[in-house]
C-alpha cells in the first residue's frame, strides 16, 4: 500500500530565495550580489590552524557544549567587549551555526499557542521555525525607510501569549542597527514580565560609522532571559563552516541543550580547536568593521552612477536599494530580470516579508572583492 502523504508542518513555505537566486545566478554566470557570503579569501593563519589540529588529532567527538578551551575564550572576549561575566560551563553552548542556535532555543522555549513578536523584513527562517514548533508569529513592520522598531505599536501587540520577542542587530537584510535607546524600550518593555528575547548578532562584529554593537551581553538583566546567536562564518569570512554558538543564562541554557545534545549534539572538532587559538588574535576581529565599510563606501559610490537610491546601510554584509520612483515593476520580477538580462543577482526584499510586502527595494551584497563590485554594478550603470 502507498504511504499516505504527509500533512506538511509548513504549508506555506517553498525553497529560500538565498538558494533560488544564487542557481539563477549560477545558470546565467551573472555576478552573484544576492547570496551573503564573501567571495575574498579568509585568513591563510586560520585555515592552517584547522589542517593542524586535524593531523595532530583532533578529529573525535568534542564535548557536546563544545571545546571547553573555545568556550573559555569567548568568555573572555564577551567580557572584554562588553564588560559582562559568563560562564564557559553553564552559558556557552558551540552550535553548527548561527541559524541552528536560533532554531534550537525557538524549539526549547516554544509551544502551540505562545506568540513571537518578530520585525520585518526578517531573516527568512525565523517565521518558519516559528511556524514548525506551533507557535504564532506576530508580525510587525520596522518602519520604512530607516527600519526602526515602533515600540509604541511593540507595546500594544504585548498581551499574556507573548512568549518572546526576536530582534536582529546589525540587522539583515537592512543593515539597520539598534541604539542604546532601543534597548531601553525593550527593557521596559520586558520588565515585570514572562517574554523572553532571542537576539540574533551573528553581524555583531560587522558594524560601521563609529556605532557601538548593542550587544544583549552589555545588559546583564536582558541576558537573563536571551538566547544570543552568533556566527563563526560571519566573522572569519568562512560562511561554509557553519560553525557558531549561542550564550544564554544558565536555566535557559540548560534547556537549550536537553534539545542541542538530542539533535547534532557536538560540533566540528578542527575548526573549534582552530578557532580557540585564533581568536586570541583580536585584531582579526576588531578590523572587521574597517575592513567591511571600505567595501560599504565603495559599492556606495560605485552605485550612484545608478538611478537606485541609497538606504544607507550602518552594518551587515548588506546595503539596500530602492528603485520606486523610477519603476513599479514587482521587487521580485526585477530581481529576476537583472540577474537574466544584466547579468547581476540579489535579492528582493519583499521575501523577508511572510506577505510578501513590496517597497522596491533590492538588496546588494557588497562584501566582494573590489573588481566583483565594479563588474556588477557596471552592468546596472545600463539599466533602463
Ligand atoms: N542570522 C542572520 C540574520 C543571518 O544573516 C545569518 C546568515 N546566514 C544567520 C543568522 C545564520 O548564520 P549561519 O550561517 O552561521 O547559520
Ligand atoms: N545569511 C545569508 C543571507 O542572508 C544567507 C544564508 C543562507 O543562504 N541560508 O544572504
Amino acid at each position: 500500500m502507498p504511504v499516505s502523504p504527509i500533512q506538511s508542518k509548513l504549508p506555506d513555505v517553498g525553497t529560500t530565495i538565498f538558494t533560488v537566486m544564487s542557481q539563477l545566478a549560477l545558470e546565467q554566470g551573472a555576478v552573484n550580489l544576492g547570496q551573503g557570503f564573501p567571495d575574498f579569501m579568509m585568513s591563510d593563519e586560520l585555515t592552517s590552524l584547522v589542517n593542524e589540529a586535524m593531523k595532530k588529532g583532533y578529529n573525535q567527538y568534542v564535548h557536546m557544549n563544545g571545546l571547553l578551551l573555545l568556550r573559555e575564550r569567548l568568555a573572555e572576549k564577551a567580557e572584554k567587549l562588553y564588560k559582562t561575566k559568563i560562564s564557559p560551563d553553564t552559558q556557552i553552548t558551540i552550535t553548527p551555526g548561527g541559524t541552528y542556535a536560533i532554531y534550537t532555543a525557538l524549539t526549547t522555549v516554544l509551544r502551540p499557542g505562545d506568540e513571537v513578536i518578530v520585525f520585518e523584513p526578517a531573516y527568512d527562517s525565523y517565521i518558519p521555525n516559528i511556524e514548525v514548533n506551533g507557535a504564532t508569529p506576530v508580525r510587525i513592520s520596522l518602519q520604512f525607510p530607516d527600519y526602526s522598531i515602533p515600540w509604541e505599536e511593540v507595546r500594544a501587540k504585548v498581551n499574556s501569549k507573548t512568549r518572546m520577542i526576536m530582534i536582529n542587530t546589525p540587522h539583515n537584510p537592512t543593515g539597520a542597527v539598534l541604539r542604546e535607546q532601543d534597548m531601553e524600550e525593550l527593557r521596559k518593555i520586558v520588565a515585570d514580565t514572562n517574554i523572553l528575547i532571542l537576539s540574533d548578532e551573528v553581524y555583531e562584529h560587522l558594524i560601521y560609522d563609529e556605532i557601538p554593537h548593542q550587544s544583549i551581553l552589555r545588559y546583564p538583566d536582558l541576558l537573563e532571559r536571551s538566547f544570543v546567536c552568533f556566527s563563526f562564518g560571519k566573522t572569519y569570512h568562512c560562511t561554509g563552516w557553519k560553525l557558531g554558538y549561542c550564550i544564554s543564562s544558565p536555566e535557559l541554557m540548560k534547556e537549550f541543550r536537553k534539545v542541542h545534545q538530542f539533535n547534532c549534539f557536538c560540533c566540528d572538532t578542527p575548526k573549534q580547536v582552530g578557532i580557540a587559538e585564533y581568536i586570541q588574535n583580536e585584531e582579526a576581529y576588531l578590523s572587521l568593521g574597517g575592513f567591511l565599510q571600505k567595501k560599504r563606501d565603495y559599492f556606495r559610490e560605485l552605485m550612484k552612477a545608478t538611478p537606485f537610491q541609497c538606504i544607507p546601510s550602518h552594518g551587515s554584509y548588506f546595503e539596500c536599494y530602492s528603485y520606486g520612483h523610477f519603476s513599479d515593476e514587482a521587487d521580485k520580477d526585477l530581481a529576476i530580470r537583472l540577474t537574466k538580462e544584466y547579468g547581476i543577482a540579489m535579492i528582493p526584499v519583499s521575501a523577508f516579508y511572510k506577505n510578501g510586502d513590496d517597497n522596491k527595494v533590492l538588496r546588494f551584497c557588497f562584501a566582494k572583492k573590489e573588481e566583483t563590485l565594479e563588474k556588477a554594478v557596471a552592468k546596472l550603470v545600463h539599466l533602463k
